[in-house]
């Protein structure tokens, strides 16, 4: 039988032999299934000849079946108690650099240059920490990072919202987000009872190919994602009075009328109820007027 980490005997080993505690405020939900890791890893790509970067190693349970499987893996822990214990979970794998830093923190572009050659497909592989998963995930989106695919473990909740369409609760910028940036599929459902300890809630594998061009024209990105802010700013709100008090001390009332009117989107409409191609519509309208 294998001696993997991710078994719940050896991980309470583990745990028992460091005194370690968890961290909920750290988002600390181990993985104790080893066919769930192997999965992620399948589902991810990875090769012989792959990078792989992981965000919070935890006590190395995925980052050891990274290791096997991949070239290389670079890991991000944010816990200092965690350091040691790596060390000695993984000391029999030479190919793991681990970084104690904030993920949130980091310089991942250059830390990919420094770790992996030029032309290796490197992928984000994690068991994400639950609290920080939007923030992480629009990080690594907007970063624009030399990878070819995001592979992560997330609430399903929040997996739900990735692929949700307009007009439903979870649609929202999020989701808008990653379209743009992403082709999202959920790959799989994860139950609650192979975490330790347990999560309130169930999970879900979510792969996030990433576009090599935006499925709309955009002329400003930083313009048209504050207009989706601003759009989802009180969900019940119509559009004309989110983007009336989002922008109101830096644009007249009237004229966000005018150029509501001018973009032939019906203002009295709820931001959950437009699509990305409308969004982008209506971006590049107020950018066009406004020039
Ligand atoms: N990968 C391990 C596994 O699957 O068993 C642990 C996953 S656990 C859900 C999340 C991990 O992320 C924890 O080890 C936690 O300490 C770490 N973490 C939390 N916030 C972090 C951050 N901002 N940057 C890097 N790591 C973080």
């Amino acid at each position: 039988m294998s001696n993997y980490i991710a078994t719940p005997s050896r991980t309470k080993e583990i745990l028992n032999k460091y005194k370690f505690t968890f961290k909920k405020s750290l988002g600390q939900n181990f993985l104790v299934d080893v066919n769930i890791l192997q999965n992620i890893v399948k589902h991810a790509g990875i090769d012989k000849d792959s990078g792989a970067i992981e965000i919070g190693p935890g006590i190395g349970a995925l980052t050891e079946q990274l290791a096997i499987h991949a070239d290389k893996v670079v890991a991000f822990e944010i816990d200092q108690r965690l350091l040691p214990i790596l060390k000695d979970t993984l000391g029999d794998y030479s190919n793991i650099n681990l970084i104690h830093q904030d993920i949130l923190e980091a310089n991942v572009k250059e830390i990919i240059e420094e770790n992996f050659a030029p032309d290796q497909k490197v992928h984000v592989v994690a068991n994400l920490p639950y609290y920080i998963t939007t923030p992480i995930l629009m990080k690594l989106i907007q970063d624009k990072l030399p990878v070819s695919s995001i592979t992560v473990m997330i609430q399903k909740e929040v997996a739900e919202r990735m692929a949700a369409e307009p007009n439903t609760k979870s649609y929202g910028s999020l989701t808008i987000a990653l379209q743009y940036y992403t082709e999202a599929e959920v790959v799989m459902v994860v139950p609650k009872t192979v975490f330790m300890p347990q999560p309130n809630v169930d999970s879900a594998i979510l792969k996030l190919n990433l576009r090599e061009k935006p499925p709309v024209h955009v002329q400003d990105e930083d313009f048209f994602f504050d207009i989706i802010k601003a759009s989802f700013a009180q969900r019940r709100k119509t559009l004309q009075n989110n983007l009336k008090s989002f922008f109101k001390d830096k644009y007249d009332k009237d004229m966000i009328t005018d150029i509501l009117l001018q973009s032939g989107i019906d203002f009295k409409r709820r931001g959950e109820s437009l699509s990305i191609e409308e969004f982008a519509h209506l971006a590049n309208t107020f950018t066009n007027a406004l020039q």
